[in-house]
């Protein structure tokens, strides 16, 4: 087997290359952007056999590089298995087999791809954290593609908690893309935006600029469809500029936001022509994937109809309605029955209009069902056994946890404090929190090691969730900060139990960790009365907190 490195002429790092991966896209080190595109000459490479470190290193591409067609990304991942069964490094094996269970689902088979990936996850839990959360990853996706959008933010959440610090930008960008996608899809734009821009900053940090165009496109959606013209447009500027500076031809993908905010802002010519080149099949040998041409046909037809157009509109909307048969696209179909009807109706057509809509209504009954049916039958396929069943408990619960010290974390606090707020509403029982944050932490971490700084972490919160038993809860809110919730507890017995907490902080055998240095904390109390929201109850314990510790530290105060 061979391997040919070059030198990346950016940044002199060697670039990883197999005849049998086509051109090299990417640079390892620098992630420029070279190969047969960029008339790299092959002439000069040295050829050599793969070792697993350099395997691993084109595994590092492969896993985030996104191939023109399902094709090429097939025999690449059966190529990668070969070559990693070949190396005999179960790791390599595994990291190969997921990316085949990716193209698997891209290529709609989830109960196949699915399978594989709970085995993987499966392997990977007491084994490799970069595995496990490359499994989630694409678990995400998996879900996504069943259309459970809570799962699929669940897993993209867990993604991120277990990715390790060290992996390469553009795997943790590839990671909080999927998380941004699905934040948005659940209605949290605000995290999805900072999600958005954390990648941006990562593609602008590596030069990568297919990444930051890809990004930006998000952006731009995102305040599309939040219906907001100026935003979006700004973002549809700034990508449109940087692929004129780089040469790069924009995809469907893009042109199709493009021509969406063009006809948010009023300009359906503009909309149509920016789609022209799709409706043309001038694209062709650049598209990704053909199941998104109907969505620019789609929107191209409104651009029509809301010119007037109606002849225009009606043959794209046949043309859209050709490829749905021509490539098996039964679930868009719907969509441009849809707007066959908006046409009808728009062209005065109302007996038309009315029909389409009925076969519309039917056919979207029918496909739901069909839907449904699908989604419970992949469910079965991949999740029907009890060691299945209770992984997927556990995953629910880790997205809910702290990896460091396996205490709940700040999203799991957010849900028990709200429900709590509700049932003390409606119930009149009263409920506490409190805040405790760890004293002179810095000087643990600086005159120790950050090491012992996180084993102090670990012990802390051993401490704490033997004091928080069930319905009690012990949270790491982040830092050396930690949260109780004390339900049923009013102040005066939330202030005992802190009491009690701050003692037994103090009093534990700190020696064999820290030696000298004590360990000591202190504790802010609030307690639920209503009308108190949650950043309210949590802004009364933090300003109790920071008495305790401007009174000096090691107490409570409520
Ligand atoms: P104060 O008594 O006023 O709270 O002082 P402090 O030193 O505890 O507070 P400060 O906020 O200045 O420092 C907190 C430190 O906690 C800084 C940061 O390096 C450290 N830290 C945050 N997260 C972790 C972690 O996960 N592990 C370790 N070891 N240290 C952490
Ligand atoms: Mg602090
Ligand atoms: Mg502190």
């Amino acid at each position: 087997m061979t391997l040919i490195q070059m030198q990346c002429r950016g940044c002199h790092g060697k670039l990883v290359w197999h005849p049998d991966f086509g051109s090299i896209e990417t640079c390892v080190y620098c992630f420029r952007l070279w190969g047969e595109e960029a008339n790299l000459s092959r002439e000069d490479n040295r050829v050599e056999c793969y070792t697993p470190e350099t395997f691993a290193m084109a595994l590092d591409i492969l896993e985030v590089t996104h191939r023109t067609t399902i094709e090429s990304a097939i025999t690449l991942a059966l190529k990668a298995i070969e070559i990693a069964s070949m190396l005999g490094v179960e790791e390599l094996e595994m990291r190969a087999q997921l990316i085949h269970a990716e193209v698997m689902l891209r290529k709609g088979l989830l109960a196949e791809g699915g399978r594989i990936l709970q085995k993987i996850n499966g392997w990977a839990l007491s084994h490799h954290p970069y595995i496990l959360a490359r499994s989630h990853r694409h678990l995400s996706t998996f879900f996504e593609l069943l259309g459970d959008m809570p799962r699929t933010l669940e897993h993209a959440l867990i993604s991120i908690d277990h990715l390790p610090e060290d992996v390469l930008p553009r795997t943790r960008a590839n990671h909080l893309m999927q998380l941004a996608f699905a934040l948005a899809n659940n209605g949290e734009i605000e995290k999805a935006k900072k999600c958005d821009q954390e990648i941006l900053d990562i593609a602008a940090g590596i030069n990568d600029i297919k990444l930051a165009l890809k990004v930006l496109n998000n952006m731009a959606y995102t305040q599309y469809s939040l219906g907001d013209a100026e935003g979006a447009t700004e973002f549809v500027e700034r990508f449109r500029s940087l692929a004129k500076k780089y040469d790069v031809r924009l995809d469907p993908y893009f042109l199709d936001t493009i021509a969406r905010v063009e006809l948010l802002r009023g300009d359906y010519e503009g909309a149509e022509r920016t789609l022209q080149v799709v409706i043309d099949r001038r694209l062709d040998d650049l598209l990704s994937e053909v199941t998104f041409l109907p969505v620019c046909f789609i929107t191209a037809a409104q651009a029509q109809r809301l010119q007037g157009a109606y002849d225009r509109s009606q043959a794209t909307l046949d043309a859209a309605l050709r490829l749905c048969g021509e490539y098996g696209l039964t679930g868009i179909q719907v969509e441009i029955m849809q707007e066959k009807a908006e046409l009808y109706a728009a062209s005065g057509w109302y007996r038309e209009a009315y029909e389409e809509f009925r076969s519309f209504h039917t056919e979207s009954e029918k496909l739901r069902s069909k839907e449904r049916e699908a989604r419970a039958k992949v469910l079965q396929a991949v999740f029907e056994t009890k060691e299945a069943k209770r992984a997927a408990e556990y995953y629910r619960n880790m997205a809910l946890r702290d990896p460091l010290t396996n205490l709940y974390n700040r999203r799991y606090m957010d849900e028990r404090v709200d429900e709590l707020i509700r049932l003390s509403t409606a119930s009149g029982e009263p409920f506490s929190l409190i805040l405790l944050d760890l004293d002179h932490f810095k000087r643990i971490n600086d005159t120790l090691s950050h090491e012992i700084g996180d084993t102090v972490l670990i012990h802390v919160a051993k401490i704490l969730e033997a004091a928080a038993k069930e319905p009690k809860a012990a949270v790491r809110l982040g830092g050396e900060e930690f949260l109780v919730v004390l339900p049923d507890y009013d102040s005066k017995q939330a202030l005992q139990f802190a009491e009690v907490l701050c003692h037994e902080i103090r009093s534990a055998d700190w020696r064999p960790i820290t030696g000298k240095l004590p360990v000591t904390a202190s504790i802010g109390v609030s307690t639920f009365s209503e009308g108190l929201s949650r950043s309210r109850l949590l802004t009364l314990a933090d300003n109790n907190l920071y008495q305790a510790k401007r009174a000096g530290r090691n107490r409570v105060a409520g």
